[in-house]
C-alpha cells in the first residue's frame, strides 16, 4: 500500500501498489476467500498507468526516446489516458488516433491531459489510409524520435505486468494466492501477471474472462480463428475481434464467457454491496466469478484474487446510467426499474 505520509514527486510515483481490498458480501455465499486488485487506485484511474510508464520508461532506457519526442498510439481508452498522464510528466508530445465512435467526453478527457488527438473515421477497413491505425502508423513514421506504441502487439505490455502486478499480488496475498482471475483485452494484464505468479507456483490457476462476441476464448481452445465467433458487444476493454500478439494463450488454463448484461447488474452490485465504484469490464470479472463458483471452481480455503481494472466514472453515461440500462433492454429480464424522478 502507498504510505500517505509520504511526498511523492510528481503523479507516476503513485503509478502501481494498488490495494487488495477483500470482497465481503457479494461474495457471502461462495467457496473460498476472494480479493479484488483495485487498479482505479493509479493516479490515472486504470491499470494502463503501469503499461503506458513501463513502455515509456523501457524506450528510455534503450534511447529510443528523448524530452521533446512523440509518443504515438490508437486508442480513446484507459491506455490512451496514461499516456497522456505519463508524456506530461516527462516532456513527451503524445498523440491519439482515435476513432469517430469515440464519444466526444472521451475526446475532451485526452485533450485535457495535453495529448493531440486525430478524430479518423470508424467505418473504413483497418487498412485504409484514413483508419486510425494507418493514421498513426504513418505518423510514426514520418516524426522522427517517436514511437508507437501498440499495445495490442507489443510484447512490453506483458513485462510491464510482470514486473508489477504480478510481484504485488504474490506479496499481498504472502504467497497464498489459488487463483487469479482476470479480464483479457490486449492480454498483458493478464499474461505479464500470470507468468509472473506461475513462476512461484505452478498450481495457480489463471482464468481470463472473454466477452461472447470475442474470438480469444474460442482461439484458447482450438489456436484458430474463428469469424464466427465475432459479433458486436457492448463490453469497452475485454476481448477482441483479432488475436493480440500481447496475449500468452499457453500460461492461461481456461477462459469464461460473459454477457453485456449480467455484466452490467454485477458492475452495479458491486458498487451497492462493497462500495467499489468500477468501471464494466471489473462487473464482467466479477460476473465471471459467480459462474465459477457455480461451476464449483472453488473450494473452502481457496484465495481467489481478480483484477478490477478501472473506476467507475469513465461509466457514468453507460452502465450506470439508468437510461442506458433501459435502452439496452437490461432492467427487462431483472424485473428491476430504474428509480423514478421525485420532484421535491
Ligand atoms: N478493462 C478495461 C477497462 C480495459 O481498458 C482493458 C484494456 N483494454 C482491460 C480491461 C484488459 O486489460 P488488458 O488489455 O491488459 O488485457
Amino acid at each position: 500500500m502507498k504510505n500517505t505520509n509520504q511526498v511523492f514527486d510528481n503523479v507516476l510515483d503513485l503509478v502501481g501498489n494498488t490495494p487488495l481490498i477483500k470482497l465481503n458480501r457479494i461474495v457471502s455465499n461462495f467457496k473460498g476467500d476472494f480479493y479484488a486488485k483495485v487498479e482505479s487506485f493509479n493516479p490515472g484511474h486504470s491499470s494502463k498507468d503501469r503499461t503506458a510508464l513501463y513502455i515509456i520508461e523501457q524506450a528510455e532506457k534503450k534511447g529510443i526516446l528523448k524530452p521533446g519526442d512523440t509518443i504515438i498510439e490508437t486508442t480513446s481508452g484507459n491506455t490512451g489516458f496514461s499516456i497522456a498522464m505519463v508524456s506530461i510528466i516527462k516532456g513527451y508530445e503524445c498523440i491519439l488516433a482515435v476513432s469517430s465512435k469515440s464519444s466526444p467526453d472521451k475526446i475532451d478527457m485526452l485533450r485535457t491531459m495535453g495529448a493531440k488527438v486525430y478524430v479518423c473515421p470508424a467505418h473504413v477497413p483497418a487498412d485504409d489510409p484514413r483508419s486510425y491505425y494507418e493514421v498513426a502508423k504513418r505518423i510514426h513514421k514520418e516524426k522522427p524520435g517517436s514511437i508507437y506504441i501498440n499495445q495490442y502487439f507489443n510484447e512490453l505490455n506483458i513485462d510491464a505486468h510482470y514486473d508489477s502486478t504480478g510481484p504485488e499480488i504474490w506479496k499481498q496475498t504472502e504467497g497464498k494466492i489459488t487463483h487469479l482471475v482476470a479480464c483479457s483485452g490486449t492480454g498483458g494484464t493478464i499474461s505479464g501477471t500470470a507468468r509472473y505468479l506461475k513462476e512461484q507456483n505452478p498450481n495457480i490457476k489463471v482464468i481470463g474472462v472473454d466477452a461472447f462476441g470475442s474470438v480469444i476464448k474460442k482461439y484458447h481452445e482450438t489456436r484458430e480463428f474463428d469469424e464466427k465467433e465475432i459479433y458486436p458487444y457492448r463490453i469497452e476493454g475485454l476481448g477482441k475481434n483479432l488475436i493480440p500478439g500481447a496475449t500468452d494463450f499457453d500460461i492461461i488454463d481456461d477462459f469464461v464467457k460473459v454477457t453485456d448484461e449480467e455484466s452490467a447488474h454485477t458492475a452495479r452490485e458491486l458498487a451497492r454491496t462493497e462500495g467499489l465504484f468500477s468501471g464494466y469490464t471489473s462487473g464482467a470479472a466479477m460476473q465471471a466469478i459467480k459462474q465459477l463458483d457455480e461451476r464449483g471452481e472453488f473450494k473452502k480455503g481457496d484465495k481467489i484474487v481478480v483484477i478490477f481494472p478501472d473506476h467507475g466514472s469513465r461509466y457514468m453515461s453507460k452502465v450506470y446510467s439508468d437510461k442506458w440500462m433501459q435502452d439496452q433492454g437490461f432492467f427487462d429480464s431483472k424485473n428491476e426499474v430504474a428509480v423514478e424522478n421525485i420532484q421535491y
